[in-house]
């Protein structure tokens, strides 16, 4: 068999030259090793070495940060601090960020295993985000009332809801960190934070960018460790007024339950399986070059993966077989290359996972048109660009996430068919719909259940859009102008002046 992946070890060896590789916890504003002095041990996904070993958090280490949260709020100065040094401190941050921007970016790189290119764009959004933080900082307000009569005044006034727990996957690792701390901070909360076990790298770095910026200490405590030993904990623990989950629906939901028992508030960003809806009168080539990039960018592991390709049946024969053909050259490769499209798959089990749903798909009766398993590699694990033709919604194939370089085509013959098969899953994070036509375009966009429907292009974002998910794609909404709010309580002072009308006068 040809090796299909070929690797550079020099560069390799050049780049993690250029990269911290140990990494402690992040607690009360210093990096400490774990109380148990384990680490955990991170292998390159694609180039099957050691590139990062984390200090692993436990009990201890978690009660250690949940106390240093938790004194940062109660005593301050964070909360009570000025929305105008806030905003300062979150500039100062995106700055130092963005001075080390490579750093964060081959630090994802050799951890996910997604492409450098693409993670140097993420890390450009990262910093676009914190800035717009920065500016909700100074615009965070509530909401007065005087309408209540001449002796009183209403105002509706936003604290910060206190400690946050900031869970977040491997997928996106910088990224969606800044989709949630910026604005955490924003609000004056302060907040303990894990990434996932695999991909923890670039969160610890940020611990350094945040004391260097003069984040007082204990405002954020930076935790690497496993799931039920850290993540868990940090949805029940009395401390925590606030979770904030990014991960999958079935996780998501294990969390939302054992945070009932105290009752916080929870944030969810969870799975998708989204649906890119393609009339025949869309501009079909820019159709073609945005569902081949849903499918396939970062390697399919993207909660927006547009994994549901919809296709009219007057225009399916034709648009699969450009699709396929498209999809064959999908660059693939080692993703330390800068013309590397599509990098490695997170972990030996995802792979297998990815290629047991196709797997099943045949199974099913499903055409698997192009791919469908691993492609030989001289290290890490690599799953060919993968099209499933002929599937039904009722399929798991067209109803699970898959999470993998694997897009599904189904065929439509109208409108309303369109609609009733994407909005016919437990998913509701984003679709797409092409066509030239207005009348159809924003018509079935309107109709569609999902928190982000594009138009006549695929998986834009903005720091101003709200996004998150309908029905099982999540709770709440991250980013935009309301996204430092999410982290407060509302407050009521009702405000009485003159003489009060008594409620009893004894005679
Ligand atoms: P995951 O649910 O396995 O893990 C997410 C995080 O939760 C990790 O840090 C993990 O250690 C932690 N965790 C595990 N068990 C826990 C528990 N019992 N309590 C608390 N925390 C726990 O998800 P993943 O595999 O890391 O990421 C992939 C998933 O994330 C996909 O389903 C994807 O769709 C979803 N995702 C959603 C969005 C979005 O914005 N909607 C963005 C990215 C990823």
């Amino acid at each position: 068999m040809t090796i299909a992946i070929r690797l550079n070890r020099t560069r390799l060896a050049e780049t993690l030259a250029g990269v911290p590789k140990a990494h402690e916890l992040f607690i009360g504003g210093r990096f400490v090793p774990a109380g148990s002095g384990r680490t955990i041990e991170r292998t390159s996904p694609a180039h099957g070495v050691t590139v990062s070993t984390y200090a692993e958090a436990g009990a201890a280490d978690l009660d250690a940060a949940l106390e240093a949260a938790r004194a940062a709020f109660d005593r301050g100065p964070w909360p009570s601090m000025t929305g105008a040094e806030r905003s300062r401190l979150l500039h100062k941050v995106a700055d130092l960020v963005e001075a080390r921007l490579e750093v964060f970016a081959t630090l994802d790189t050799l951890e996910s295993g997604k492409p450098i290119s693409q993670a140097r764009g993420e890390m450009a959004g990262a910093v676009d985000i914190w800035r717009y933080a920065a500016g909700l900082a100074r615009d965070l307000h509530g909401e007065s009332y005087s309408t209540l009569g001449a002796s009183k005044l209403g105002l509706v006034v936003r604290e910060p809801i206190g400690v946050v727990s900031i869970i977040t996957p491997w997928n996106f690792p910088f990224l969606i960190v800044s989709q949630k701390l910026p604005f955490a901070l924003a609000a004056g909360c302060t907040a303990v934070v894990k990434p996932s076990e695999m991909t923890s790298g670039s969160t610890l770095l940020l611990g350094s960018v945040l004391a260097e910026a003069g984040l007082p200490e204990g405002v954020v405590n930076i935790l690497s460790g496993y799931g039920a030993e850290v993540g868990a904990p940090m949805t029940t623990d009395p401390r925590v007024d606030m979770v904030s989950f990014t991960g999958s629906t079935r996780v998501g939901k294990a969390a939302m339950a054992a945070a009932a028992a105290t009752l916080k508030k929870m944030s969810m960003e969870l799975g998708g399986k989204n649906p890119q809806i393609v009339f025949p009168d869309a501009d079909l080539d820019a159709a073609l070059d945005a569902a081949v990039f849903g499918a396939y960018f970062n390697a399919g592991e993207c909660c927006n993966a547009g994994s549901r390709l919809l296709v009219h049946r007057d225009i399916a024969g034709q648009f699969e077989a450009a699709f396929v053909e498209r999809s064959k050259k999908v660059v693939i490769g080692d993703p330390l290359d800068p013309q590397t499209l599509v990098g490695a798959l997170i972990s030996p089990q995802h792979l297998a996972l990815v290629e047991g749903h196709v797997a099943h798909a045949r199974t099913d009766g499903a055409d698997i048109a192009l791919g469908g398993s691993r492609l030989d590699s001289e290290a890490g694990q690599f799953m060919a660009a993968t099209v499933v033709a002929g599937a039904l919604p009722s399929m798991a194939i067209a109803r699970d996430e898959v999470f993998g370089p694997v897009a599904t085509i189904m065929r439509f013959s109208s409108a309303d068919e369109a609609v009733a098969i994407a909005n016919g899953v437990d998913y509701g994070l984003s679709a797409s719909v092409w066509s030239r036509d207005f009348d159809t375009a924003v018509g079935t966009a309107k109709r569609i259940r999902a928190g982000t429907v594009w138009t006549n292009t695929f998986m834009d974002g903005a720091a101003e859009l709200p996004f998150g998910g309908f029905r099982q794609s999540g709770v709440g909404r991250e980013l935009g102008r309301h996204a430092a709010a999410d982290y407060t309580e509302e407050k009521t002072l009702h405000l009485h002046c003159g003489p009060r009308t008594a409620w009893w006068l004894p005679r």
